[in-house]
């Protein structure tokens, strides 16, 4: 089976596109952290947000997207920097993410969420799926797989040599079911104010 998102979902790899991404070591090479540097800056390595770093916090300060409370204000988010030392002298950088408390040196985010880890993320991305339609999906993609197709409502449903026909006929009439209910629910919540 192709990919290991077994749901036919897209995966992090596809979403990541979407998402800002500040990475604390291209923060450490720009000198963002340098004790001399002080107030607001602007940093061609977080080019989403501008930075202020004080004594191990890191704000990131940001445009509150159209169509979401307090539109055009400016956010701000704070987030523990830490370092550790390296092997061969010097100190690494990391940052705590806000959301779960992790070492980490990525933070992502996108217009509907704060900084948090791609773990963070991610896990918010699966629990709001399988609360609607995600549900749907999989069990449709489950009787594809049994079927030994693959998942997704666009890939082709092939009937198994010795299966049944009025088998075949129920199951894919089974599985657009579940794929048109799956796509009506997304439809409706995506609608909703
Ligand atoms: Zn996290």
């Amino acid at each position: 089976m192709a990919g290991n998102d077994q749901s036919g979902r897209p995966g992090w790899r596809e979403r990541i596109e979407d998402y800002s991404r500040v990475d604390v070591k291209a923060l450490k090479r720009d000198g963002v952290f340098d004790t001399m540097r002080r107030g607001i800056q602007i940093s061609p390595a977080c080019p989403e947000a501008a930075l202020e770093y004080r004594a191990g916090i890191l704000s990131l300060l940001y445009l509150i997207p159209e169509g979401h409370r307090n539109a055009g204000e400016v956010a701000k988010q704070r987030v523990t920097v830490e370092s550790t030392p390296c092997r061969f002298g010097g100190f690494r950088p990391w940052f705590r993410c806000p959301s779960c408390g992790r070492r980490v040196s990525s933070l992502f985010k996108d217009d509907e969420t704060r900084f948090a880890c791609r773990r963070c993320h991610d896990l918010a991305y699966r629990s709001q799926c399988e609360s609607w339609s995600g549900r749907r999906y999989l069990k449709a993609n489950k009787l594809r797989w049994s079927l030994g197709g693959e998942a997704g409502a666009m890939s082709p449903i092939v009937r198994p040599k010795g299966m049944h026909e009025n088998t075949f006929f129920m199951l894919t009439l089974k599985i657009r079911e579940l794929e048109a209910a799956a796509i009506t629910s997304m439809a409706a919540s995506s609608s909703r104010p």
